[in-house]
């Protein structure tokens, strides 16, 4: 017998790809770093996904309207996360394809009472919020994006750093000179949460004999620019994030460095397959959830009962149960993994980790130590996602998050199998995960746009 008929073979996405899928990845590429340096919060995410949608017919959903097929829907919900669909030929009751994946990315938020001054310079208080490792997050370029609530109910956007002439704004690290102690630490302690504050200005105005002169010049300009004073930090959400354009990374190019591609990656390849999607058999569904990086919490996280909601409509006027259609859907939970890296091969067991250019990965499985956590989708759904790669040319991989008993991580997965929705976990592994700039490949992103879209049309 023959060893290629026998033995399973991970491939190269470069040795399987034609021409026209060559091609197609470029363009896909191309749109994608545009959409991820647009996109840098949740809020701008479903801005950008919002306009995109409504420029390819989508429409935004209202209660109780009729549906028929190939109608295009949409729901923002508070800004923050997004559903949209598209109806398919077949009724409700035959299910829904979704694919979930977030738009939230960690980051630090300022907190509520962030402003202060000290040795004549102005700062300002940072909660962080998702999993990073703090040493990243100081010495690099950061720019200051959010949403204030003025007293009057005004609504008003910041966004300082998105033009080549904005300022930015910076964490400043120890020199090595002096960081005989700081070495001492561990890397989790080196620099501590209370340490991460914003440089944000320097320039003192008023009466020389006064104090706070720093921070009334901040104020003042603050003030002049959005109309803001210090409480309206009170009713705000502002999130400072890398400053770092999207980039192609290594000679060839093969590469995409950015923030936040865990996960705006998947969210833009399942905001990509629904829009160019014809009209489906079953409707497709694609949710672009918040909160993630915190636990899927609150009316925005993948918990939220705003997805039963928006599905329930859409049951009742056909007159289906929501649990008949939920019990026979499927849901492609739509998230980055880690990519096997050269540079720390020992928390990874090599045969079950993804590796980039190797098309997109699935995992069976999450959760840590005895897969806790994890949604653990069955052989039979595995076994239809194959079929289906395989007359899609989906290039595709299976992996898990790294070694047995070594760390882990979960998804939205265990929330949409929670529904009694069968789920499987896939997306594009990622180098340097939750770091300022993490590193994706473009095949692999292209192969993640194709695998939903098949996903979409045959599921
Ligand atoms: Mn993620
Ligand atoms: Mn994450």
């Amino acid at each position: 017998m023959e060893k290629e008929m026998l033995f399973y073979n991970q491939k190269n996405v470069y040795d399987l790809m034609d021409g026209g899928d060559k091609k197609a990845l470029t363009e896909y590429s191309c749109e994608y770093k545009r959409f991820l340096d647009y996109a840098r919060t949740e809020r701008l995410a479903v801005k950008y996904a919002v306009k995109m949608a409504e420029e390819h017919g989508f429409k935004p959903y209202e209660y109780g309207m009729e549906i028929s097929p190939g109608d295009k829907l949409y729901v923002n919900n508070r800004g923050k996360s997004m559903m949209l669909a598209v109806i398919g030929k077949r009724p409700m009751s035959d299910g829904v394809n979704i694919s979930a994946s977030h738009i939230d990315a960690p980051r630090l938020d300022l907190k509520q009472v962030p402003l202060y001054e000290e040795n004549d310079m102005a700062y300002l208080k940072t909660h962080y919020y998702g999993g990073i490792k703090k040493y990243q997050w100081v010495g690099i370029p950061l720019s200051l994006y959010g949403t204030a609530i003025t007293e009057s109910g005004e609504s008003v956007d910041v966004a300082i750093g998105d033009s080549p002439d904005d300022p930015l704004f910076t964490i400043t690290d120890l020199l090595p000179h002096l960081s005989a102690d700081q070495y001492k630490k561990s890397l989790a302690d080196g620099i501590s949460g209370e340490g991460l504050n914003i440089l944000f200005g320097s320039e003192p105005s008023g009466d020389e004999k006064d104090s706070d002169r720093v921070k009334l010049t901040v104020l003042s300009l603050l003030n002049e620019k959005y109309g803001l004073t210090e409480t309206d930090f009170l009713s705000a959400e502002f999130e400072v994030v890398p400053a770092f354009e999207t980039r192609d990374i290594g000679i060839d190019r093969g590469f995409l460095g950015g923030y936040g591609q865990d996960d705006r990656a998947c969210a833009f390849a399942g905001l990509s397959a629904i829009i160019d999607l014809d009209i489906p058999d079953k409707t497709a569904v694609c949710v672009l959830a918040d909160k993630e990086e915190i636990g899927s919490e609150g009316v925005t996280g993948m918990k939220s009962q705003v997805f039963e909601w928006f599905i329930e409509d859409l049951c009742n006027t056909q007159g289906t149960r929501l649990t008949t259609c939920f019990a026979n859907s499927f849901c492609f939970s739509n998230d980055v993994c880690n990519g096997f890296d050269p540079n720390f091969p020992e928390v990874c067991e090599k045969r079950n980790s993804a590796k980039l250019n190797y098309g997109v990965a699935i995992m069976k499985y999450t959760g840590s130590r005895g897969k806790s956590g994890a949604s653990d989708a069955s052989a039979e759904i595995i076994g239809k996602l194959r079929k289906i790669f395989m007359d899609e040319n989906v290039v595709w991989q299976m992996a898990e998050l790294g070694k047995v008993d070594q760390g882990g991580g979960g998804t939205v997965a265990a929330y949409m199998a929670e529904r009694n929705i069968d789920t499987v976990d896939a997306g594009m592994p990622l180098f340097s995960m939750h770091a300022p700039f993490e590193i994706s490949s473009k095949a692999d992103c292209y192969m993640t746009y194709k695998a939903i879209s098949a996903v979409y049309k045959h599921c």
